[in-house]
C-alpha cells in the first residue's frame, strides 16, 4: 500500500495535523510536533497528546503512516562540542515528544561541518550522537534525510547516508528518508536515470532502510545543489519520475509527504498520485 500526504500544519496543536491530512485526502502525513525555527519548546499536554491519538485513531492514520520532521535548528554533527550538546539534548527532546504521540519515526537532517572540520569527522560525530539519543529513548527509529548538499550539508551522497548508518549501533532504530527534490539537485537524475538511481540507492543503502519519502519537484537543476521545492510536474523532475515512484513495489507502507511550495493544490497532487498508484481517491 502506497501512503501519501503532505507535511501539514500543528498550529494551534499536534492534534490538529491529522484532521488537515484528513481534509487534503492524505493517508499520510509529517508535522513539527514543535515550533521547527526555535530551541526550546512547552512540553506536550496529557489533553493534546490525547486529542493526536484519538484524530489519528478516527481518520485511519498508524504510526506507519506518520513521520515528524525535528527541528531545522538542530546540528548532530556540529564542529563544536557545546553546541553540539545542545543539538543532541533537544533531538533527544523530540524523539522523547514522538514516544509521547505513539509516532514510531522522526526525520531530520543528517547535520553540517560548516567548513570547520572534514566531511568524515562530521559523519561520526553524527552517528555518535544517533547512539546517544537512540540509547535515551525506546520505540522511536531515527530517520536520516538526505540532502541537496546545499552549504556544508551532509548526507547528499547514498555513500554518507550508508557510513553514517554502519556507525549506528542498534541497526533496527535507523533509516533513511529520500526526498526527490534533494536527490535531483545533489545530482541524482530521477528523471532521466530512474531505475539508475533506485538501484543505486539499493546497492549503497538498501531499501529496508526506506523508511520515508518526501515527494517533490526541484526549482533547481540536476546537480546544482540547492534546496527549492517546486510543485509536482512543475519543475526540473516532471510527472514521469512520480509516476514511475507511485508504481516501484520496493516502494511500500512507507510515509509518502509532499513539502511542495503551493499548499492550494496539495488535494489536487494527492490525487494524482493515489491514481499513479491505483488507488483512488
Ligand atoms: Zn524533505
Ligand atoms: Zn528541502
Amino acid at each position: 500500500m502506497k501512503y501519501i500526504g503532505a507535511h501539514v500544519s500543528a498550529a494551534g496543536g499536534v492534534e490538529n495535523a491529522p484532521i488537515r491530512a484528513h481534509e487534503i485526502g492524505a493517508t499520510a502525513f509529517a508535522l513539527f510536533t514543535k515550533n521547527q525555527r526555535q530551541w526550546h519548546a512547552k512540553p506536550l499536554s496529557e489533553k493534546s497528546i490525547d486529542a493526536f491519538k484519538a484524530n489519528c485513531e478516527k481518520y485511519g492514520y498508524t504510526n506507519k503512516q506518520i513521520l515528524p520532521h525535528d527541528s531545522y535548528l538542530i546540528n548532530l554533527g556540529h564542529p563544536d562540542i557545546d553546541k553540539r550538546q545542545k543539538s543532541l539534548d533537544a533531538f533527544i527532546d523530540e524523539l522523547k515528544r514522538c514516544e509521547q504521540l505513539g509516532i514510531s519515526l522522526l526525520n531530520f537532517h543528517p547535520g553540517s561541518h560548516l567548513r570547520e572540520i572534514s566531511e568524515e569527522i562530521c559523519m561520526d560525530y553524527i552517528a555518535e550522537s544517533i547512539n546517544f539519543a537512540l540509547d535515551q529513548t525506546q520505540g522511536v527509529t531515527a530517520v536520516l534525510e538526505n540532502t541537496a548538499g546545499q552549504g556544508s550539508n551532509l548526507g547528499y551522497k547514498h555513500e554518507q547516508l550508508a557510513y553514517i548508518i554502519d556507525k549506528v549501533e542498534d541497526k533496527t532504530r535507523v533509516g533513511v528518508c529520500i526526498d526527490t527534490c534533494h536527490a535531483y539537485a545533489a545530482g541524482y537524475d530521477l528523471k532521466n536515470d530512474y531505475a539508475g538511481v533506485m538501484q543505486d540507492f539499493s546497492d549503497v543503502v538498501g531499501f529496508k532502510y526506506l523508511k520515508g519519502m518526501h515527494i517533490n519537484d526541484s526549482k533547481a537543476t540536476l546537480g546544482q545543489k540547492l534546496d527549492r521545492h517546486h510543485s509536482l510536474g512543475q519543475g526540473e523532475i516532471g510527472w514521469a519520475c512520480f509516476e514511475k515512484l507511485m508504481q516501484d513495489a520496493r516502494i511500500d507502507e512507507i510515509p509518502m509527504t509532499l513539502e511542495t511550495i503551493d499548499m492550494a493544490i496539495w488535494p489536487e497532487e494527492i490525487k494524482a498520485l493515489k491514481t499513479f498508484a491505483g488507488l483512488s481517491s
